[in-house]
């Protein structure tokens, strides 16, 4: 259903860091649902092409070489206006700049190594959530 999904990854450094519980909390202490949820480590690849809006950005090798570095967990989560919901959850891009109590404000480091991925759109959603999962592993 258009508008209710998001789609969302608990980056590299967050799961290094040992935050998947307290992350996965805080989102389903927000009202999410987790309707697909899978513990997997993208490819160079997969990080590419998943970011390719970024290419010509002068910080897409490293974003690459980061989001490849370790394992994610990448999810669907299920709410009434879920993206715009979930960005208000996660905070700003650069952690320094997010809002109090954010994800981003209390689990990440740096605007590089910001914890958490939320989508921007709901088209943007359901293209990120058919990249990760099959239909028949949405809930
Ligand atoms: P995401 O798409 O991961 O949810 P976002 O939508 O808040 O993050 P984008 O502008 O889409 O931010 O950037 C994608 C990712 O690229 C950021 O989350 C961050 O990891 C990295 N990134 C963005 N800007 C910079 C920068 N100036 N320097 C280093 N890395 C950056
Ligand atoms: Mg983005």
């Amino acid at each position: 259903m258009t508008g209710n999904r998001t789609f969302t990854m608990i980056k590299p450094d967050a799961v290094e860091n040992g935050h998947i519980g307290a992350i996965l909390e805080k989102i389903t202490a927000a009202g999410f649902k987790i309707v697909a949820m899978k513990y997997t480590q993208l490819s160079l690849r997969d990080a590419k092409a998943f970011y390719a809006v970024h290419s010509e950005r002068p910080f897409f090798g490293e974003l690459v070489e980061f989001m490849t570095r370790g394992p994610i967990v990448a999810a669907i989560l299920e709410k009434d206006n879920a993206v715009e919901d979930f960005r208000a959850l996660i905070g700003a891009t650069n952690p320094a700049e997010a809002a109090e109590g954010t994800i981003r404000k209390l689990f990440a480091a740096s605007i590089g190594e910001n914890a958490v991925h939320g989508s921007d759109s709901d088209e943007n959603a359901a293209i990120e959530g058919s990249f990760h999962f099959a239909g028949r592993e949405v809930y």
